[in-house]
């Protein structure tokens, strides 16, 4: 290659970067920076971005955000490596030109980058999970590789939208999926969250819309009253001397989204933003909380003290939620200027360059063992092993197994073999029976770890039970157990549904073709015969409604009601006194309270679903006339034994005076008759009363009615008569409740 034009391409550009770093990482080696800015822009000669910006802009972006994660402790290489990331990659500068120019070490860091790029990581395609294990690999060998692709990936999100559609998806996911936990597991906090809010807006655009909608209607009254309790908390801080300021704190577009997906409200997720509080030194940090503990009430089970004991990324910090005298909560985080860095950008902040790319063992130390116990696994294992110990680090939450045919597969933490076999396929999932894991037998039960390899014992009987929803973890396995469940529960219905009605129909001697029933079920509104059994079976459909209009209309249900046993009709057998339906006695009756008629009175019954033949006078409004289908009126005729009663509430008008009650009461008493209830109100010199009586038939109520009107001061008796309004009730003979 020649070596590059005098003075570089994009002089501003150039100018631009060397200036930054001049400014913050006086240690690069500016000389050498430049050299490589000259060639990457030589070497991307002509190359633009979607965005149409020349191609080198992206490798100085992604130097910047370097030199904005590690500050004056960016060394050389990485600077160097940055801008030459996409050369061997994009253009015809091959890995050695690289490392003859400028050195093994910044080759090395390329050519890391090189083979990872362009990579993807697919979930649900095995042959990429070789991809993504090389990428695993060749970061860990020297963490500047991900440093380096973590700000790559950075920049190609914040710039995303000059992308197809498509592509923007599969590189948002692969970003939600892959580099932001893995910014995570790293600390990098600050990565981590821009990583996941960009995708987030490429993968559910309208509900990151939603949430910036909602956070900005919320925004001016929350923020006037983080003010508020800012300004006690930064007065209570200076009072008491400690050394400490109070900030806000950004909003996580990504955590909001997960919660409201979790089935929290917004509101309650919003009113816990609060405040951080950025103590000088780490007893200013203990000092600081007892003034927020002093001003405030603190929630209880809310305290952490993570300074104590770090997160295993590093995090240092106190958590502490308050309640503020008007009853708001308010989450404030306590930490150091140092943990605050440690907290957004995790490892990086305790990064030191040493020459070939090794962390020094302070760090190590800090890292909890991390980088210890990979570099001894990086010298010591096989690669297979290596990769199962970076699984099992960096993907807490997730276990990787392997399908027999070494596939690898993700799944939720605690996942069962059932699960996977789920994953695998839904007709594996259906009719398994057990697994084997790594060649040893278990139940379908047991819990997954990184590593196993399974295989699942299927069986063509087996299927899924109501227990495998207690046994599987993924969301995927459960939907699939739920839908196959539903559909075999239908199916049941259909078969009692039609079992039931053709019992029905044998009791009334009737046949019907199957269809004659569909014909049936059309004219009912279902779309099938089936729909029409499972309704049955259901109990949404009367098997009396459809046997009704199966019957041909010249025979007449109620003929038909009377010659077949009347449980035929779903009418349990009930032996009542009182009306006899046509010769017929165990009917369930029941007398209309609307009316409540008494032997004597001219009455019908009237079909209703699942209760039965309810007798109301033939008078009564609820009948309601030739309105109910003939089908539905039941001649019944009285049929008394000796001594039933039964009861009619009376109501009484007349002028108040003293001792009314009582005359009517006695009057009543006269024609030997019961008095269930009596009562009586008086307004405004009218009285209204109410008496429920007991009578044996008409003629007796007659005489009642009669004796009551001759009652001085009485106006007017009515037997009420109201609007049905729930079931009547089976009648009862005897009047003590
Ligand atoms: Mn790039």
């Amino acid at each position: 290659m020649s070596g590059p034009p005098a003075g570089g391409e994009y002089p501003e550009l150039r100018a631009t970067l060397l200036a930054a770093l001049d400014d913050r990482a006086p240690r690069v080696d500016r000389d050498r920076v430049a050299a490589c800015y000259d060639f990457a822009a030589e070497s991307h000669h002509g190359q633009a971005r979607e965005s149409g910006e020349p191609y080198v802009s992206h490798a100085v972006s992604v130097c910047l955000i370097l030199l904005d994660l590690l500050d004056a402790r960016l060394d050389t290489p990485t600077a160097c490596a940055a801008l030459l990331h996409d050369v061997v990659e994009d253009t015809p500068v091959t890995i050695e030109d690289v490392a003859k120019r400028f050195g093994k070490e910044v080759s090395g860091l390329v050519d890391g980058l090189t083979k990872i790029s362009g990579l993807h990581f697919d979930r649900q395609e095995a042959a990429q999970a070789e991809n993504f294990r090389r990428m695993l690999i060749s970061m860990a060998r020297d963490l500047r590789v991900i440093f380096i692709k973590l700000a790559d990936r950075l920049h190609n999100m914040r710039t995303i939208q000059y992308l197809r559609a498509d592509k923007q998806e599969r590189i948002s996911a692969e970003t939600r999926d892959i580099y932001a936990p893995l910014a995570h597991r790293l600390g990098m906090a600050g990565i981590k969250r821009e990583l996941e809010d960009l995708s987030l807006k490429v993968l559910d655009e309208p509900a990151y819309i939603d949430i910036s909608r909602r956070i900005q209607a919320r925004r001016e009254e929350r923020e006037a009253f983080l003010a508020s309790v800012r300004e006690r908390l930064e007065e209570g801080l200076r009072a008491a001397g400690v050394r400490a300021e109070v900030r806000g704190r950004p909003k996580h577009f990504y955590s909001i989204y997960n919660k409201l997906q979790a089935g929290r409200d917004f509101e309650s997720i919003y009113d816990l933003f609060g405040l951080r509080i950025i103590a000088h030194t780490r007893n200013d940090c203990y000092r600081a909380l007892g003034v927020a503990h002093d001003l405030f009430t603190p929630v209880a089970d809310r305290f952490k003290d993570y300074i104590a004991t770090p997160k295993g990324n590093m995090y240092q910090s106190l958590h502490t939620t308050v309640l503020t005298p008007q009853g708001e909560m308010v989450e404030i985080q306590i930490r150091t200027r140092d943990m605050h860095r440690t907290a957004e950008t995790g490892i990086a902040a305790h990064y030191v360059y040493k020459q070939g790319g090794h962390l020094d063992e302070e760090l190590d130390a800090k890292l909890g063992g991390f980088v210890a116990q990979t570099a001894d696994w990086q010298r010591t294992a096989t690669d297979d092993e290596y990769m199962d110990y970076l699984r099992t680090a960096l993907y807490q939450e997730e276990v990787f197994v392997y399908t027999p045919r070494r596939e690898l597969k993700r799944l939720a933490k605690g996942a069962t073999p059932l699960d996977f076999a789920f994953l695998i396929h839904t007709e594996v999932g259906q009719h398994a029976v057990g697994a084997r894991i790594n060649g040893e037998l278990v139940p379908l039960r047991y819990q997954l770890r990184s590593g196993d390899t399974v295989e699942i014992i299927t069986s063509p009987h087996a299927q899924p039970h109501e227990d495998w929803l207690q046994m599987v973890r993924t969301a995927g396995a459960r939907s699939k157990i739920r839908h196959w469940l539903r559909l075999r529960r239908h199916d049941d219905s259909v078969a009692l549904g039609r079992e039931m009605l053709e019992r029905e129909l044998k009791r009334v001697k009737h046949h019907a073709t199957d269809a004659e029933l569909e014909e049936e079920a059309r004219r009912l509104g279902f779309s099938d015969l089936d729909q029409m059994f499972a309704r049955i079976a259901e109990g949404q459909l009367s098997v009396v409604q459809v046997v009704r209009k199966l019957l041909p209309e010249k025979e007449g249900f109620a003929e038909r009601l009377a010659k077949g046993p009347l449980e035929a009709l779903g009418i349990g057998r009930r032996p009542t006194g009182g009306v006899r339906i046509q010769g017929i006695d165990n009917v369930m009756l029941s007398f209309a309270r609307c009316c409540q008629p008494v032997p004597g009175d001219r009455v019908i019954g009237i079909v209703t679903v699942g209760r039965g033949v309810s007798v109301h006078r033939q008078d009564c409004p609820n009948t309601f006339g030739s309105r109910t289908p003939a089908e539905r009126r039941v001649a019944v005729e009285w049929d008394t034994r000796a001594g039933e009663t039964f009861p009619v509430r009376l109501v009484v008008y007349g002028h108040d005076r003293t001792s009314l009650l009582a005359d009517i009461a006695k009057a009543i008493a006269t024609t030997q008759v019961n008095i269930r209830t009596a009562g009586m109100a008086a307004e405004d010199r009218t009285a209204r009363g109410v008496f429920v009586v007991e009578v044996p038939h008409l003629a007796k109520l007659q005489e009642v009615i009669a004796a009551i009107r001759r009652v001085s001061g009485v106006s007017r008796v009515e037997r009420r008569q109201r609007m049905l309004r729930a079931q009547g009730e089976p009648r009862r003979a005897s009047g003590d409740e």
